[in-house]
């Protein structure tokens, strides 16, 4: 029998869950999950954070997909090593699972271009999962000042979020090379104008 371990539990991991019980009914199949969350529209988060959306309705699939498919998941959890010899696959709290044959599904991360004083910024955050979006949910309120940092097609978000200060920058080179791994808002702190005095 396969033993079929998925790294990262995006779409891709889903297509991936659905082509394979197409072909064989019975393999193993166990993703590992960074994420907390089943597999989501990470395209609507900026939709969630403007209230048009909520998780249930954001999961790509229904509450029984995994159990109807007979898959594990493993939430939580990074691989942080593939050991091709013995083939296993090592988990950052130091399990060790065997697989048969593996499909590396993580996606991509966001880039941050290095930035004078970006470390003095409190309140920063990425701009690519339900948790970054709930973590961005609770740190906004009216009096928030905001800078955003590349990608701007969903800036007006935080506009609409009655957010009274938004100021865009858009890394006119890196927009276009690296999209759409680039963009992350960053809340102003009163160090943050360091970040902008030469803009
Ligand atoms: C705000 C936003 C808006 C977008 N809008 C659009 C759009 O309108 N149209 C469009 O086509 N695309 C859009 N995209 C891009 C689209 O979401 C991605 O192309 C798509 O999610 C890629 O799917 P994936 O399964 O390959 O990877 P991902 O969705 O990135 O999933 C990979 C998963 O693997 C996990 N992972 C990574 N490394 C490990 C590891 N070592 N161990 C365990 N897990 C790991 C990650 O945590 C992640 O959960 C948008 C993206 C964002 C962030």
């Amino acid at each position: 029998m396969k033993q079929y371990i998925i790294i990262g539990n995006g779409v891709a991991a889903a297509g991936c869950i659905e082509g394979i019980r197409s072909i064989d009914k019975d393999g193993k199949i166990t993703v590992i999950s960074e994420e907390n969350h089943p597999v989501y529209c990470r395209p609507l988060i900026s939709y969630y954070l403007e209230n048009k959306t909520d998780p249930e309705r954001m999961n790509y699939r229904s509450a029984d997909f995994y159990d109807k498919m007979n898959c594990d998941v493993f939430y939580g959890k990074k691989v942080i090593r593939i050991d091709a010899y013995s083939k296993k696959i090592v988990l950052d709290d130091d399990t060790k699972l065997p697989y048969t044959e593996i499909c590396v599904a993580t996606g991509s991360s966001p880039f941050v271009p290095p930035i004078e004083g970006l470390d003095t910024v409190e309140k920063k955050f990425g701009f690519m999962t339900l948790d970054d979006t709930f973590a961005l949910e609770k740190a906004i309120d009216k009096d928030s000042n905001v800078l955003i940092v590349g990608e701007i097609g969903r800036a007006h978000v935080l506009s609409d979020l009655s957010v009274p200060k938004v100021f865009t920058i858009v890394w006119k080179v890196l927009r276009f090379v690296i999209l759409p791994t680039v963009y992350f808002p960053v809340f102003l702190t009163p160090t943050a104008p360091l970040l902008c005095k030469d803009i």
